[in-house]
């Protein structure tokens, strides 16, 4: 357990690594109050703890019982017809992307390191490189303090059918168990992104911002002829040529 960022560091009473669900449910009904409401601990579940910059595997407060749940590391379905992933929270961005290597379909990654889980990045309210990691979440497989195994949100299975619209009629709960702590996420069904044909990166360096401003109008007067569009149309001819450098 390290610490990282400008916090200060907290202590842990314990950390716990089941390697199973079942694991997940017998360790969280030990450790659950007793029939009168006496006795709780509290359990700071993370999955990969690599939350760099914000505590990484630290627990909030001071005495909690960490559980890292690195330990549950399967891609359990892999659903490349409707582009759906269900992956339990040891699964680093690493190990998916490279189970999509050669599928029509990519993992919204983020900037952080290949290691970083999947699941607990989605659970902080992580940012991924095509769109935030919450929009990928269709459902979440969680176990609540009692031990009870719930599955909330679009879950895959016999009778839901996937789709690549998160949410559902109604109300949802997904979002009761992000950035709340009130349940440990043993799995999640995230959506994927349909691989682009080509992906090119284009990088272009202008001396001074007036050059920039009409390079950028002649791409769109070049466009608008291959369109068959008026100029107005792109909105093109009101952008003003302002001498700012670029620094
Ligand atoms: C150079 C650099 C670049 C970075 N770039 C990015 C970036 O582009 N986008 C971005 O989002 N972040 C970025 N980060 C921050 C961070 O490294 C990532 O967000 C990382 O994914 C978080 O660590 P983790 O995946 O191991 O999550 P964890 O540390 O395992 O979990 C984070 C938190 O989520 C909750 N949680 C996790 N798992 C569970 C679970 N199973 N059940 C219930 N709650 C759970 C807990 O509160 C936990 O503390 C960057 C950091 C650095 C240093």
């Amino acid at each position: 357990m390290a610490g990282s960022g400008a916090f200060r560091d907290r202590g842990a009473h314990i950390v716990l690594s089941p390697a199973s669900v079942d694991e997940v449910r017998a360790l969280l009904r030990e450790l659950a109050p007793d029939a009168r409401g006496h006795g709780a601990i509290p359990v700071q579940p993370c999955s990969t703890g690599l939350n760099w910059g914000f505590g990484a595997d630290q627990p909030a407060d001071d005495g909690a019982v960490l559980m890292h749940l690195g330990g549950l590391a399967a891609i359990r379905d892999l659903d490349l017809d409707h582009g759906i992933a269900v992956v339990e929270p040891g699964v680093s961005q690493q190990a998916l992307a490279q189970r999509l290597e050669g599928s029509p379909y990519l993992l919204n990654v983020t900037a952080s390191s290949s290691r970083t889980s999947v699941v607990g990045n989605a659970l902080d309210r992580g940012v991924g490189l095509h769109r935030q990691r919450t929009h990928d979440v269709l459902g979440l497989e969680v176990v609540l303090a009692d031990g009870t195994v719930v599955h909330v949100g679009r879950w895959p299975g016999p009778h839901i059918a996937p789709a690549p619209y998160a949410h559902q009629v109604g109300p949802g709960l997904t979002d009761l168990f992000v950035q709340s702590g009130l349940g440990v996420v043993t799995a999640a069904a995230v959506r994927l992104i349909p691989r682009p044909q080509t992906h090119r990166v284009v990088r272009l360096a202008f001396a001074a911002a007036a050059m920039c401003v009409q390079c950028v109008l002649h791409a769109a007067q070049q466009l608008a002829a291959r369109l068959g569009l008026r100029e107005r149309q792109l909105g093109c001819e009101h952008v003003e040529c302002h001498h700012h450098r670029v620094t």
